[in-house]
């Protein structure tokens, strides 16, 4: 396995139109996924999509919130070929971070309750609820196979800087309200 660069806003493969995954099961496919965990691990990161680290396919990991626990050994799902769709026009907004705009952090705006379907590391199609973070998470990652970031989804223009300007000026003055 390998540790893979991850390319950074400014990049322009990360405002381009990933490709659909044709041989899903292959071992180059399974490879891509080994190297984008690991890579996403070492940045500490809660998910990772193939384009950040220069990879032009529709191809994402994540770690599931619902499982993360001191405890538990960490658990990464991969998707492939996902597709995405809102059950409810009911939105929420919470700060994200991206591991190519380093160091900064935007308030985004999402749905709460999607439906994603994909395939799975093993080939196999998969169809799932999801709401709340977990949902916001493959939000997120979606829009990079489609070549959006965040900051292109701010619920609010000036809601978006580096973390430690946010979380001095604009998460305080959240707590307060
Ligand atoms: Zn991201």
């Amino acid at each position: 396995m390998s540790i893979l660069k991850i390319a950074r806003i400014g990049h322009p493969i990360l405002i381009k139109k990933a490709e659909e995954v044709e041989e899903i099961q292959s071992n180059t496919i399974k490879k891509i996924i080994h190297d984008m965990s690991e890579t996403m691990l070492d940045a500490n990161g809660i998910g990772l999509a193939a384009p950040q680290v220069h990879i032009n396919k529709r191809i994402f990991v994540y770690r599931n919130p619902d499982n993360i626990d001191e405890n538990s050994k960490i658990e990464i799902t991969a998707i492939i070929n996902p597709n995405i769709e809102k059950i409810s026009d009911e939105t929420f907004d919470d700060w994200e971070g991206c591991l190519s705009i380093p160091g900064m952090t935007g308030l985004v705006r999402r749905f709460l309750k999607i439906k994603l379907t994909g395939y799975d590391l093993k080939g196999d199609f998969i169809t799932t609820e999801i709401e709340g973070l977990h949902s916001r998470i493959i939000q997120h990652e979606f829009d990079h196979l489609n070549g959006i970031l965040f900051i292109d989804r701010l619920a609010h223009k000036n809601a978006f800087g580096f973390e430690n300007e946010i979380e001095k000026f604009w998460k305080k003055n959240e707590e307060k309200k």
